[in-house]
């Protein structure tokens, strides 16, 4: 993505209308057929990734979706690759698996077409394409999360290029990742002005990954904290320039926070689909549930949050693919997915009764699922003070 992603406006126009477009629809029951696993359960509780499910999307060409076609991709549109996503979370209850493929496309395979040199590009994209590697971004440390730019991992300049040391934390797919994108500081005095961004192999003598470490949701996708110490690295690591760190971490976050959830917003429209049909089935004093006006106006609710998501994600994408992309509207689409996720899964919940309590119908995993949302990629907190600067807050922090 040296330039804008490609985008069709009429495709735009259709996939902001049509809540059934052929194409999300064909990805959805993709996903309901291929990414069925019968050991969901048992995997959510043991924190396990699915290796399976992973080769099928990559076979389905889904991994390479945006990539474009010299580098492995299939080359798609933005509009297409959104509608696509929809389609895997309306059909793939397996909502980690779901996260870790959408963290490759959103995050990882834009930030090397983009800022990857030839070589880089030569080495990385086809395999991330056809799933053979798998990449993880690594930017969190224990003592630096929203105040991102405090980093204490530090890169030393030397005879050969560079040593790096440090920790990140947190890091999604880290247990499973061939690659890292990793984020350092000359000193941490210079703030962004400091950073640079290095591609990290994981063979490199000195990477070193910590445990799978269990979380409340996305149990499948693993994480855990990835140390370097003293890896030995060149100017053929460096992803973009040095110094340039912080325009890459924008470029990353401005597109993970605007499309990363396209798939948990497809996971709402199941979850809404299924929630209105066991309110019409389920009767309580002589009737279906949906007729209690207190239901129905959940129900209404969860259309609505659901509604404006779309129209938030697609938003952004036209800004994006114009050229025009705006950290506000990616900010506003990002609090309006990933909050009005947790407030329908409780409303989900609340309507199922004891049965969205229990954990034999999946009705409470949807819950710790979408919890995650409101932190990874900048916390509701950090997204309002962005939404807050543009209407004119001073204060920086
Ligand atoms: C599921 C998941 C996946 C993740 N994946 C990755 C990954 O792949 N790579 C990676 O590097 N990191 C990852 N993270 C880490 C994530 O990016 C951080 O957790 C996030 O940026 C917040 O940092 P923190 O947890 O240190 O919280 P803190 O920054 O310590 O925040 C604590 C509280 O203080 C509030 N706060 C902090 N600063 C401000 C402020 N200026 N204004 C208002 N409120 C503020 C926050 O909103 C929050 O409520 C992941 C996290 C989760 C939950």
């Amino acid at each position: 993505m040296n330039s804008p992603p490609s985008y069709d406006p009429e495709l735009a126009l259709a996939a902001l209308t049509d809540l059934h477009h052929p194409i999300k629809l064909k990805t959805a029951e993709w996903a309901a057929a291929e990414l069925v696993d019968e050991d969901l359960d048992r995997r959510d509780v043991a924190c396990e990734f699915w290796p399976g499910g992973w080769a099928r999307a990559a076979d389905h060409g889904l991994i390479g979706s945006m990539v474009d076609m010299d580098h492995g991709g299939g080359g798609d549109d933005i509009i297409t690759a959104l509608l696509r996503f929809e389609g895997l979370g309306y059909g793939c209850e397996d909502a980690g698996l779901a996260f870790a493929l959408s963290t490759q496309v959103w995050t990882m395979q834009p930030l090397i077409q983009r800022f990857g040199s030839d070589e880089q590009k030569a080495a990385y994209l086809p395999g991330l394409c056809d799933g053979s590697l798998k990449g993880a971004f690594c930017i969190t440390e224990a003592d630096s999360g929203s105040d991102t730019f405090s980093m204490a991992t530090q890169f030393e300049p030397n005879d050969q290029g560079f040593v790096l040391n440090g920790t990140k934390s947190y890091v999604t797919m880290g247990p499973e990742a061939d690659v890292f994108i990793v984020f350092a500081t000359k000193d941490s005095a210079l703030g962004q002005w400091g950073i640079t961004t290095f591609l990290v192999d994981r063979r490199a003598e000195g990477v070193s990954m910590g445990p799978n470490r269990p979380k409340m949701g996305l149990r499948t996708t693993p994480f855990c904290d990835v140390t370097f110490d003293g890896v030995q690295l060149d100017a053929s690591n460096v992803l973009g320039t040095v110094g340039s760190g912080a325009s890459v971490f924008s470029a990353a976050m401005e597109a993970e926070r605007a499309f990363v959830l396209a798939a948990q917003i497809g996971a709402m429209e199941r979850q809404l689909d299924q929630t209105v049909a066991f309110s019409h089935s389920r009767r309580q004093f002589d009737q279906a549930i949906a007729e209690f006006q207190a239901v129905s106006h959940r129900l209404a609710e969860m259309k609505l949050r659901h509604d404006n998501s779309r129209l938030q994600l697609y938003r952004s994408a036209i800004l994006f693919a114009r050229g025009t992309p705006s950290m506000e509207a990616a900010a506003l689409a990002k609090i309006q997915a990933s909050e009005g996720a947790v407030a329908s899964s409780l409303d989900a919940l609340l309507t199922h009764g004891a049965r969205g309590y229990v954990t034999e119908f999946g009705i409470e995993r949807d819950l710790r699922n979408v919890a995650g949302g409101v932190v990874y990629g900048g916390t509701s907190d950090v997204q309002r003070n962005i939404v807050a600067r543009m209407l004119g807050r001073k204060g920086k922090r």
